[in-house]
């Protein structure tokens, strides 16, 4: 069913806390967390604690929730004392998608070039 737990999912076993994440942030619905390999200073992950496949799934399936996500986004840029930032949804996997539970990347504390690759 849309939004349950996924049992091959890795995002869904950080937020079950069964694979460690540096957590920056949580909400009832939410939690954001340093990517592995960050791509900038600040790199941090925000994601639905539901299992969503990607944020079309998620604005389709829980909109509150997808509302949520954007808000948490925007609160790490302020945690962070970003000067400027980039909140990206890679959606499908030739965007670079690889792992199919929505995130959004916000990304900062360098120059970010647009367009980006
Ligand atoms: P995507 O390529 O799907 O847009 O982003 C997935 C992100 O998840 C990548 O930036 C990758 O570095 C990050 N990632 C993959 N595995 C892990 C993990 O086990 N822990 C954390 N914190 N990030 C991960
Ligand atoms: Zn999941």
């Amino acid at each position: 069913m849309a939004g349950e737990p996924q049992d091959d999912c890795l995002f869904c076993k950080i937020v079950a806390g069964q694979i460690p994440a540096t957590i920056v942030r949580e909400t009832d619905t939410t939690v954001a967390f340093r990517d592995i390999n960050p791509q900038a200073p600040t790199h941090v992950l925000v994601i639905p604690k539901a299992h969503y496949k990607d944020a079309a799934a998620l604005a389709a399936g829980a909109p509150e929730v997808a509302a949520d996500l954007l808000r948490e986004a925007q609160a790490v840029a302020d945690q962070e004392q970003l000067e400027s930032h980039r909140i990206v949804f890679n959606t499908g996997g030739g965007a670079g998608q690889t792992v199919w539970h929505a995130h959004a990347h916000v990304l900062g504390g360098r120059g970010l070039h647009w367009p980006p690759g």
